[in-house]
């Protein structure tokens, strides 16, 4: 019947079952709330999951349901991530840093039936729990009882058998995740078992983020934030140790971590690193790094004086493009072996850029006209893609307008290609500045103005002009004690940019907004200095 080779379905219970047989005895630390440190292993995690699965089916939990988790980076967020998966239900990961209304209407909209919630977040619960009527409420309590009301998460796996996982069709849906909402309400993304075990074989690969067995593996990225980029899961597959860090993210709290657990690889957004590596250059004596081998950087533009920063602390940054809707990575920049020998302009020029995308990622950008730009590095286009790990659609039917009649995701990000297939972020489409027909990019202006040395954070919008149409505008954070102003900082800007692409307005703030995802909140901005 034309069959060649076993029919072998690929589910995150495979990923589970290797942590249980293979990785065992490999460490999961986790940061508590209170600072205290907390050890278990992939071993046990992967048979305490067991339980968990008996327990939830014994609360109702179904083929298909989903549950939600209001969870840190935690051992216990990993046994969420291992049971309900396997157990054949969706695990659906919540962003307590959401505003209320919006988390209550992403329940309402996953319709979550049971809830998981540490004892630290009950707070940020009872701010959205009045939107959705969940069946349970599980508190991994801290202290010595969850409250009336709700049951206790450690009772429940005590007191329950463990489950044979059930045979599972790899299409099936085995976690979910929201976007953060940026424009509009936000929209669910549902990953398949078959997408999450992709994503993790292809994060191992030495060219993309390299997670191997030799790895010790801290996520900064919180695990709400699109499966904290896989790495979880990919350290149960392959058998790294993980260091989960919990709420506290502050620079000292996470190099402290980094330091005492021997930290091999770690990954989050740039503002995290920024914060870091202030910390590093103010006290370079303080750490000793020299096990770690590199920090994945993404979620927003990776600027060269960040990548310059921790080159001078001998440490490696390798940026990474992706998103929600791309489970999440799509491209990861490492330096071509032509350019090894290059130029320190030409290696920072490329290492700065989003990277190739992964194998099985087909990339293309539409232009203006409709057609596809050429990848010459020159043209810009609207970036669109498609793969084993790429969204065909949004839970409910949400947002059909970001995919193509052809089945691509619109992805609303401009993008340059160079002839490698590497691709540079110019700006969201909707955070480019359009002047007097000519588009500027707010992300090149945003990393020149960082590498000037009094500016901390520079974020750049659109404000309107009635001559050109939009301008741009810099919101500056300096560092301590300096100062700049604007005919200094046009200046410096002038070695790379025209004359017309240079803002006239530059505002010094003390901080800029951030999403619940760490990164600028120029919506807001608009909104601040758009008058
Ligand atoms: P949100 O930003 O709304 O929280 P995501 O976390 O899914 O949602 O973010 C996806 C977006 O983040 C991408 O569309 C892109 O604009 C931006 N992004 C991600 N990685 C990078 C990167 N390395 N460089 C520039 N932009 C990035």
């Amino acid at each position: 019947n034309g069959l060649t080779m076993d029919d072998y379905q690929l589910t995150l219970t495979g990923v589970v079952e290797r942590a249980e047989r293979f990785h065992s005895g490999k460490d999961v630390v986790s940061r508590r709330p209170d600072g205290s440190i907390a050890r278990t292993t992939l071993g046990a995690c992967a048979r305490r999951s067991r339980r968990l699965a008996t327990a939830l089916a014994g609360l109702g939990v179904a083929d298909g349901d989903r549950v939600a988790t209001l969870l840190w980076n935690q051992a216990e967020h990993l046994e969420m991530y291992f049971a309900v998966p396997a157990m054949g239900a969706v695990v659906h990961t919540l962003n307590p840093r959401l505003h209320a209304d919006e988390l209550g209407f992403i329940v309402g909209d996953a319709q979550d039936r049971v809830i998981v919630v540490d004892e630290s977040l009950l707070e940020v619960l009872d701010t959205f729990r009045h939107a959705h009527q969940f069946e349970h409420v599980i508190v991994v309590a801290h202290s010595d009882t969850a409250p009336d009301g709700t049951l206790d998460y450690e009772a429940l796996i005590g007191a329950a058998e463990p489950m044979e996982w059930p045979a599972l069709d790899e299409g099936r849906a085995g976690a979910m995740c929201y976007t953060s909402g940026t424009t509009g309400r936000p929209k669910g993304v549902v990953y398949s078992h078959r997408a999450l075990v992709l994503h993790s074989l292809t994060a191992a690969l030495p060219d993309s983020l390299g997670v191997s067995t030799q790895d010790t593996l801290m996520p900064v990225v919180p695990m709400f934030h699109a499966n904290a980029w896989g790495l979880p899961y990919a350290a149960a597959l392959l058998g790294a140790r993980l260091v989960l860090p919990g709420p506290k993210l502050d620079p000292v709290s996470v190099l402290d971590l980094i330091a005492t657990e021997k930290v091999t690889m770690t990954a989050g957004v740039p503002t995290v690193w920024m914060a870091m590596l202030d910390a590093l250059d103010a006290q370079p004596q303080r750490w000793e790094l020299g096990h770690l081998d590199r920090l994945i950087v993404g979620g927003a533009a990776v600027s060269r004086s960040l990548l310059e920063g921790y080159d001078r602390h001998g440490l490696t940054v390798v940026q990474a493009w992706g998103m929600t809707e791309t489970a999440p990575l799509g491209t990861v920049s490492r330096l071509p072996v032509d350019l090894r020998e290059g130029e320190a302009d030409e290696q920072y020029a490329f290492r700065a850029r989003q990277g190739v995308a992964m194998p099985f990622v087909d990339i293309r950008a539409r232009s203006e006209d409709d057609g596809f730009i050429e990848w010459d590095d020159r043209a810009m286009g609207e970036l669109e893609v498609r793969g084993p790990w790429v969204a065909a659609a949004y839970h409910n039917g949400k947002g059909a307008d970001s995919f193509t009649a052809d089945g691509w995701f619109r992805t609303g990000d401009i993008v340059r290609i160079d002839h490698r297939g590497c691709i540079r972020v110019c700006d969201r489409s909707k955070d480019l500045v359009k002047s007097g027909g000519e588009w500027i990019s707010s992300v090149d202006l945003e990393n020149h103005l960082m590498a000037h040395p009094s500016v901390a954070e520079a974020a750049v919008i659109a404000v309107p002009d009635p001559r050109w149409g939009e301008r741009p505008l810099a919101v500056l954070v300096l560092r301590d004690g300096m100062t700049a102003d604007p005919e200094q900082l046009r200046e410096h800007l002038s070695t790379e940019f025209s004359r017309w692409q240079l803002p006239e307005r530059f505002e010094i703030v003390s901080t800029i907004p951030r999403t619940a995802t760490g990164k600028f909140k120029k919506l807001t901005l608009r909104e601040q200095f758009s008058a």
